[in-house]
């Protein structure tokens, strides 16, 4: 009975473990994950998932204009095909583009074929949107599985996950979004670790998501960490080979 007990407690804390490193933003069991775990601390990525999303992107835009700073955008296939014209002003103010599925599902409770049909249609949407081909994909919620991560690879695109999430999806304001970061990023540069941010211009539920607080965030996190501080503002190929 002991030794039921105890191979048990072992099943279960293995299956714990695996589930938490299914959705563990810097869990690398299931291949290598991209985060920001260079020697690289000055380096911040700013990453957007779950546009295009009509107004909070073209102001978002603006504001990275105005700051000179070129972001990382994960976009959601379906609202590319309805506002193509924001991914290809995403994409001509220098911003990277990546996938991040078609209809944003659990991509870890879904079969093989759907996962590959959410990657593919994802990536066929944008390259004839952008007329250029998509290296980077990021999984909807974190979630993934070795199934997943395997695809994406077969489809050409290196995942990509982060290491700051700002919970932006929130209720909160712009300080309180800044803050979170902020916070994030002095615990990475401590480390020696660059910041890889996940923020959100769009989200899942649909067009038209309020996220102006992210707008303001960014703008707020621009200035602290402007052209007279010693931080870098990166996209994520220029971490990922
Ligand atoms: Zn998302």
């Amino acid at each position: 009975m002991l030794e039921l007990a105890l191979t048990g407690a072992a099943t279960l804390a293995a299956a714990c473990a695996a589930g938490y490193q299914s959705m563990a933003p810097t869990g690398q069991w299931y291949g290598k994950t991209f985060t920001g775990l260079a020697r690289v601390s000055k380096k911040i990525a700013l990453t957007y998932d779950d546009g295009p999303n009509d107004i909070i992107t073209e102001r978002l835009l603006e504001v990275l204009a105005r700051h000179n700073v070129r972001a990382t955008f994960f976009l959601i296939g379906r609202y590319v095909r309805q506002r193509p014209q924001i991914a290809r002003a995403i994409a001509a103010s220098g911003h990277l583009i990546g996938n991040h599925t078609m209809t944003h599902p659990w991509l870890a409770w879904q079969s093989t074929a759907r996962v590959r049909q959410e990657l593919a249609d994802c990536n066929a949407i944008l390259e004839d949107t952008l007329g250029a081909p998509v290296r980077y994909f990021r999984a909807p919620h974190g979630a993934r599985r070795p199934a997943v991560l395997r695809i994406a690879r077969s489809l050409g695109l290196t995942p990509v996950q982060w290491n700051i999430i700002a919970k932006d999806w929130l209720p909160v304001g712009a300080e309180a979004i800044e803050a979170r970061v902020v916070r994030g990023i002095t615990r990475n540069q401590q480390q020696n670790r660059a910041s890889n941010i996940v923020l959100h211009d769009g989200g899942q539920a649909g067009l038209g998501q309020p996220r102006l607080p992210t707008v303001e965030a960014t703008n707020l996190l621009l200035n602290k960490y402007g052209p007279r501080t010693e931080t870098k503002f990166v996209t994520v190929d220029s971490w990922v080979q």
